[in-house]
């Protein structure tokens, strides 16, 4: 696995142990073109044969977001999903299906376009941002489901 090296060279840098458990986490993260819950990473673990700890699981993938080689996402589930930043589209946004929780990764040019255009009128540096759209998918709306509004209403409408 070419990226397991790059995971232990951040923990030696960091004077952290380099341990058999967390590289096998490691490369189930970086193995997968997924966004995977700390669930589904502890099943494909097991599935190897692998028993360790969600707690372990957890401080692992703490440690692989600090050292960018993974990004954390919250989709409105009540838990986060983590997928690797390799050989993937650089910036991409997610769009989430509230119905199926199907997430589809797009990419959007105008976006970053967007970003640089906003961020320069602020005087601000931008490096990266992040974009989540969530409403129904193709497939569930084919299907007859619809938006469930959740009855929020414009405090200046009702004023
Ligand atoms: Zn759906
Ligand atoms: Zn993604």
């Amino acid at each position: 696995m070419p990226f397991v090296h790059l995971f232990r060279r951040y923990l030696r840098d960091q004077g952290l142990p380099v341990t058999q458990q967390r590289e096998l986490i490691a490369e189930v993260v970086f193995a997968s073109s997924d966004h995977l819950s700390v669930e589904e990473i502890e099943e494909q673990l097991r599935a190897r044969g692998e028993r360790i700890g969600k707690a372990t699981i957890y401080r692992t993938l703490e440690m692989l977001v600090k050292s960018g080689l993974v990004a954390e996402h919250d989709f409105g589930e009540g838990f986060k999903r983590y997928e690797h930043l390799f050989g993937q589209m650089p910036v991409h946004e997610h769009l989430i299906c509230t119905e199926c929780g199907k997430v589809t990764e797009i990419q959007s040019p105008e976006l970053v376009r967007v970003q640089e255009e906003v961020a320069s009128r602020h005087g601000f540096q931008a490096a990266r941002h992040r974009l989540e759209i969530y409403g129904l998918c193709a497939a569930c709306q084919a299907a007859g489901r619809k938006l469930e509004w959740e009855g929020l209403t414009c405090p200046i409408e009702t004023l």
